[in-house]
């Protein structure tokens, strides 16, 4: 292989080795999916589920395509159910899987059980070495902390004996992780056990006061996904006071009650009554809280986490919140495992791409392209012309594809859901734009409507919002078809009240925003009906990822629901308990 660094084991490789080996893997793209696939195959050969095309010890790309065939993860689900019941038997992979992971399933309200092994957590560190060692040379830090928002969440054990949690904590739990991310990345402000704490509440207030203690140390502020940073900075809106409090006195709070938690800060948080009172003050100097977090971390460069795709919604709070900072998006997986690491640090997260490390894993990308014609059908995945699967180096600058998988892990020819945009390459590897989930629409019949084109939709119709100084907290859809015709429903939390005349003309500006030609001329001739807008109760956003984390799910994976499925019954029900007042569209009147 290509340029390996030496110390992949311990991740102990320096900037200028890892991005070495970055270069020398990406220049040769195409020999390296080759030798991934080779080694893929070779190691999973008696897995039943591979065993039975046919493959016969043949390991090149031609014999895998034509012998496997594409799957989603209903295919796999049996084998992993078996894994899941304790069957340790060669199922999907060689060597038994010992882990699964709960990936988030907000669509659908059912998270899905994934395989785990040691080979994603070596393909994440090696994604997070080089994202860093880019990211390095951009806002070089040497030394001190990072403000980490991270949760676990619970960990349950299948009948058949096998740990079932989040992959964020499958990864934290290792200790191999563990040691490795120490080697890339500053060290946390948080002890483990606040990370790994049952409580996400307590956790999210004892993160706070670690980061304020060691607030001279800290380099960076980092989150898995924007939506817990921004949860961050909201919850130190409400409980600023009570953090310098403890700060003064060196006694913890009594919201924090969990033992190893309450121990392990207590450990940590001496009286200083002189950074309390720095804190008080630079606080109360701040307008709106507008750059509070550099004024409360003064040594911070950057603000990181997952800035792309469902985030986008929240970057405008997030930069209120980070004043000067630039924010930068970090790297693109999934539980199924990594795509790809963004090495364009200084890119705005609202352009930033992902380049594929083509050892990770074997990519295809399925062609796709956008029916000019009216096309029909109701299914839940946008109606997109599709072609042939091409490989990681075939795919064209300007086209969209959706991303196929094959891992380490047990994943052969698996259709993640999402839609890329080739943004162009980094020697012979593409650079991936991320745009939507294709499985999230809006759709009653012949239209159709990604979670982007809702997002541009919602963006603009808020827009009507800013007169009253009004922002959207969060935002999420369904379509209703309890009667007939059926209609798009938009759930809006606010951040106050809003008066009837903006809030009627919000209504009509989404349902007029929605250019889809299926839906503008089905509106026309009412084949669907006005458009609704539902205001919700302050807090309803809130109560959703309660549910989430109520069905093991973690806050660091969490991703609002742009868009609510029927069959989700508890989502809808708690927004629709929480909806205080609802307009119809009049735009498109006959
Ligand atoms: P999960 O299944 O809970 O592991 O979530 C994985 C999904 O999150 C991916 O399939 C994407 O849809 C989304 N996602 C992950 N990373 C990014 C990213 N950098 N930008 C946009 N969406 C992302």
């Amino acid at each position: 292989m290509p340029g390996r660094c030496q110390h992949e084991e311990t991740a102990i490789c320096s900037s200028e080795e890892t991005i070495n080996e970055f270069e020398a893997l990406t220049r040769d793209a195409g020999r390296v999916q080759q030798d991934t696939l080779r080694k893929i195959l070779e190691a999973n050969a008696d897995a039943e589920y591979l065993a039975r095309f046919g493959l016969d010890g043949r390991t090149d790309a031609e014999s895998y395509k034509s012998c496997v065939p594409l799957c989603v993860h209903a295919d796999v689900e049996p084998f992993i159910q078996r894994v899941a019941d304790g069957d340790t038997s060669p199922l999907i992979t060689g060597k038994p899987i010992t882990a699964l992971s709960l990936s988030s399933g907000t669509t659908q309200g059912k998270p899905k059980f994934l395989p785990f092994n040691d080979e994603l957590i070596k393909n994440t560190l090696q994604v997070f070495r080089t994202s860093y060692a880019f990211r390095n040379r951009d806002y070089q830090i040497v030394k001190g902390r990072s403000l980490q928002f991270f949760y676990c969440s619970k960990q349950a054990s299948t009948d058949g004996g096998i740990i079932a949690t989040t992959a964020t904590t499958n990864l934290h739990r290792s200790a191999r992780y563990r040691e490795g991310i120490k080697h890339i990345q500053s060290q946390g402000c948080s002890p483990d056990e606040v990370i790994v704490g049952p409580d996400f509440h307590q956790a999210l207030y004892c993160h706070l006061l670690c980061g304020l203690i060691y607030s001279d140390e800290v380099r960076f502020v980092s989150s898995t996904f924007a939506h817990s940073l921004v949860q961050a900075f909201q919850t130190m809106e409400e409980v600023w006071k009570e953090l310098c409090a403890d700060i003064r006195d060196g006694v913890l709070s009594e919201r924090v009650t969990v033992p190893s938690i309450r121990e392990a800060v207590s450990r940590i948080l001496k009286p200083n009554p002189h950074l309390a009172d720095s804190i008080y003050n630079k606080c109360v100097g701040l307008s709106n809280w507008y750059g509070v977090i550099p004024a409360l971390w003064p040594k911070t460069k950057y603000v990181y986490g997952i800035m792309t795709g469902s985030m986008e919604p929240y970057l405008k709070k997030l930069r209120h919140y980070a004043g000067h900072l630039p924010l930068i998006s970090a790297d693109y997986g999934a539980s199924e495992g990594y795509v790809g690491c963004n090495i364009d640090p200084t890119v705005p997260p609202e352009q930033v791409t992902y380049a594929v490390l083509p050892n990770t894993g074997y990519f295809e990308f399925i062609p796709l392209q956008k029916p000019t014609g009216e096309e029909t059908g109701n299914d839940t995945s946008i109606h997109y012309i599709e072609s042939e699967p091409v490989g990681l180096t075939e795919v064209e600058v300007g086209e969209i594809y959706e991303v196929v998988l094959t891992t380490f892990a047990g994943l052969y020819r698996y259709r993640l859901g999402d839609v890329v945009n080739i943004a162009g390459f980094h020697n012979s590897t593409p650079k991936l734009q991320f745009i939507c989930r294709r499985s999230l629409v809006l759709s009653i019949h012949v239209d159709k409507n990604t979670e982007k084109d809702l997002q541009i939709v919602v963006e603009e119709a808020a827009k009507l919002l800013e007169g009253e100084k009004l922002g959207i907290v969060d935002f999420t859809s369904c379509v209703d078809t309890s009667s007939d015709p059926g209609r798009y429903v938009i759930y809006w939390e606010l951040s106050s009240g809003a008066s009837d005349e903006v809030l009627r003309s919000c209504a009509n500006a989404l349902d007029l925003g929605f250019v889809d030609e299926g839906y503008k001329s089905s509106r026309k001739i009412v084949t669907i009906a006005p458009l609704e807008l539902r205001i919700l109760r302050k807090g309803t956003f809130k109560e959703i990822l309660a549910h989430f984390l109520s069905l093991g799910g973690s806050v660091s994976q969490f991703k609002t629901p742009r868009f609510v499925n029927l069959s989700n019954i508890r989502v809808l029900q708690i927004l629709n308990k929480n909806v205080t007042q609802s307009y119809f569209s009049t735009a498109y009147r006959l």
